[in-house]
């Protein structure tokens, strides 16, 4: 390994005697920068090795290659700041499941859809540090890795082992928690993430004296808290405990003034993720998109097989569960809107990869056209999907917007996103780095 690195630093050193690095000129793209800022058409935008060096500026370079991009449109990558890696493969969810190959393979497929950079919320296996290291250092393609390494449940409650979700703590002192806690911060996870949930009655909560030993402990160790939550109350009491990220909607009532005061107050960032109640009772409704090849290709093995069967179907119109999960997500678009409005940092979510219904790739978009239904602009969510997840995932100095001095990461689209937000979904091609990494999930594209 060690060899490896040291021939890895050799040839790099002699990469940059040859001369500066390749310069490559966009010319006459429309930039949606990220910002909130209106679309502008650019003359070009300058890249330079892995960055962008001037947009609509001089730039040096005689070997400078031009690529002519009128008519496209560019946004940044989309951060995904909650999703599980590695336990999906096919229709089944198993720990089993869990390798760096299948790791690996859910990265290039969220990257293929635009997706930059995703969070891992508590499902990792400890080979994720490993990983990240690497993805971090571009040895490991695909979306780069931020994990939340080993989560904490409840005993005989969430989150389900059943789910290949069994690399969890599950606490049951506040000493165990404090002590968890300590053998998880020695290995710098991005944030810590807790199941505060009793799955509608069904199975135990997390007590409060837990996660607030857990977030306590946390924040002595430098380390932010993130809560899997369903009741209003919960986030209430959450909050007032420190919590840091509100991973998924509040879907039992809506906010109220109180506690939006207080996330506001707090920094509290939130993250709807309301893609998954949409696919918990969706497939029943015979969805228009459910043959569109971009959401397809998104899909496992087995799983369009599965969900488009009638017995599926059935399942999902007959559960009484899916008349609950409806009634969540009208609560949970409202809420949406109300935390925006108060100002509350909002981040993308879709916990994609935690169940097979919930398609890696084709959820980010659908985050997207679900959070404009909320209310929100196109131009807001594009924001909340790249330069907020940024922020939160403490990247945002490299990436999250495209200006000059960021990374070039970015996603080339046919068609405007600004004016239709399922043009998110018209992907030309993938940029990382400085470089293209895909031309979208659509080989035939
Ligand atoms: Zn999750």
């Amino acid at each position: 390994m060690r060899i490896k690195y040291a021939l890895y630093t050799l040839l790099m050193l002699l990469a940059g005697l040859t001369g500066p690095a390749q310069t490559i000129v966009l010319d006459n793209p429309t930039l949606i920068d990220g910002t909130g800022k209106a679309p502008r058409a650019l003359h070009n935008l300058v890249i330079q090795g892995d960055k962008i060096v001037a947009i609509d500026g001089e730039y040096t370079g005689r070997r400078a290659t031009k690529i002519d991009m009128r008519g496209k449109y560019i946004i940044p990558l989309i951060n995904d700041v909650h999703a599980h890696l590695g336990i999906l493969k096919d229709t089944v969810m198993s720990s089993a499941n869990y390798t760096p190959e299948n790791v690996h393979r859910h990265l290039l497929k969220f990257e293929a859809y635009g997706v930059g950079a995703v969070l891992c919320m508590g499902t990792d296996h400890p080979e994720i540090f490993d990983l990240r290291r690497a993805s971090r250092k571009d040895s490991l393609t695909g979306a780069t890795i931020y994990t939340a390494g080993r989560g904490f449940g409840e005993n005989s409650g969430l989150p389900p082992p059943s789910f290949g979700m069994d690399q969890v703590f599950r606490p049951e002192t506040p000493d165990e928690a404090r002590k968890d806690v300590r053998e998880m911060a020695v290995y710098h996870p991005d944030l810590l993430k807790m199941w505060v949930d009793d799955g509608r009655g069904k199975v135990p909560k997390m007590p409060p004296e837990i996660y607030s030993a857990i977030i306590d402990e946390a924040h002595k160790n430098g380390i932010r808290v993130a809560a899997h939550l369903w009741y209003l109350e919960d986030a209430r009491k959450l909050v007032d405990a420190g919590l840091d990220v509100i991973a998924h909607s509040v879907r039992d009532q809506e906010i109220d003034d109180d506690l939006l005061a207080k996330m506001k107050s707090k920094g509290v960032i939130y993250i709807p993720t309301l893609s998954l109640d949409e696919f918990a009772f969706m497939y029943g409704d015979d969805p228009d998109w459910i043959n569109d090849p971009f959401f397809k290709a998104s899909l496992e093995p087995g799983v369009y097989e599965m969900i488009t069967s009638p017995a599926y179907k059935n399942k999902v119109t007959r559960d009484p569960g899916s008349a609950v999960e409806k009634a969540a997500l009208q609560t949970a678009l409202k809420n949406l809107k109300k935390v925006y409005d108060a100002g509350i940092m909002v981040a993308l979510g879709t916990d994609a990869g935690a169940q097979p219904v919930r398609a890696m790739g084709f959820s980010e978009h659908m985050e997207l056209e679900l959070m404009v239904k909320a209310g929100l602009t196109p131009l807001q969510v594009i924001t909340i999907g790249t330069l907020n997840g940024a922020v939160l995932l403490r990247a945002e100095k490299e990436t999250g917007t495209i200006a000059v001095g960021k990374k070039a990461s970015f996603i080339v689209l046919d068609k405007d996103p600004a004016a239709d937000i399922r043009n998110s979904r018209t992907i030309h091609a993938v940029w990382k780095n400085g470089k293209v990494v895909s031309s979208g999930p659509l080989t035939d594209h």
